[in-house]
């Protein structure tokens, strides 16, 4: 482009003319096409040859692609993870008991039998000819469970080794042929004294210390007062047992037997 130069007026003239050519503002000098619109509709998009048209083509359907991997990958990861622990937690929400407790359910009007002393003193009774460390598998489950009831019940419950068989309160034994997977009785006399069984459910080369724990849990409960079951599957006291702790509901169960809380 070559201006006159001879004229000042006209310099002026075509220097704004060369400013609008550059500018971005004027309808048709530009015509900016968002991805949108290219995807929405291919043909605004002004194709200057085949190749160029292939590759704008190809750009649009691989991100189209990329798009539908990630919403793949997002209801994969929801219908895997997300979705299956909203259902369970709102099915829990539905199914738990709206009772605090389930004190009603065992203590229908018969005398509560619980231990009347602080401190429960226990021996453990092992398999003859067990190997003399097979104590030490045993020993640790049962504690947790121990302490997983006498923590909640504060003072009142303690559980402390007896200085020999025969003075005990409790006797816990472990077993290898119980129908079951637990069992607790009262022993005959005039004292409260419960006594449990523990099936050993020796599957591997080592005990199952979560199954021990559970078992353990559950046996402790009826020795120590509770005896009846839950009738929910959350509960420690559930007939068949699943939680190797005491829930909040067998915990208050427990505190009412003990006249904690206002109970008995
Ligand atoms: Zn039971």
């Amino acid at each position: 482009m070559n201006p006159p130069r001879d004229n000042n007026k006209d310099k002026d003239r075509w220097d704004m003319s060369e400013w609008n050519i550059f500018s971005t503002d004027g309808p048709d000098d530009f015509d900016e096409v968002t991805d949108d619109q290219e995807e929405e509709d291919p043909d605004l998009i002004v194709i200057e040859s085949k190749d160029d048209d292939e590759i704008i083509h190809r750009s649009i359907w691989f991100r189209r692609f990329l798009r539908f991997i990630a919403i793949l990958v997002l209801t994969v990861f929801l219908a895997a993870f997300v979705l299956p622990s909203s259902i369970a937690g709102v099915w829990d929400y539905v199914s738990r008991p709206k009772e605090p407790d389930y004190y009603s359910l065992i203590a229908s009007g018969e005398p509560v039998l619980r231990f009347d002393r602080q401190k429960i003193r226990y021996s453990i009774v092992m398999p003859e000819n067990s190997p003399a460390d097979a104590i030490r598998y045993f020993e640790a489950p049962l504690m947790r469970a121990m302490d997983s009831w006498d923590t909640p019940l504060g003072d009142r419950i303690d559980f402390v080794p007896a200085e020999s068989t025969g003075t005990d309160d409790l006797l816990i034994h472990f077993v290898t042929d119980l129908r079951s997977a637990g069992l607790a009785t009262l022993r005959s006399g005039t004292r409260y004294r419960p006594e449990i069984f523990i099936k050993m459910e020796v599957t591997g080369p080592m005990p199952n210390p979560v199954m021990l724990e559970t078992v353990a849990c559950h046996e402790l409960g009826h020795a120590l007062g509770i005896w009846g079951h839950s009738n929910y599957d959350g509960d420690c006291m559930y007939p068949i047992a699943s939680r190797r702790t005491p829930s909040d509901r067998d915990i208050r169960t427990m505190r009412l037997i003990y006249g904690l809380d206002g109970g008995v």
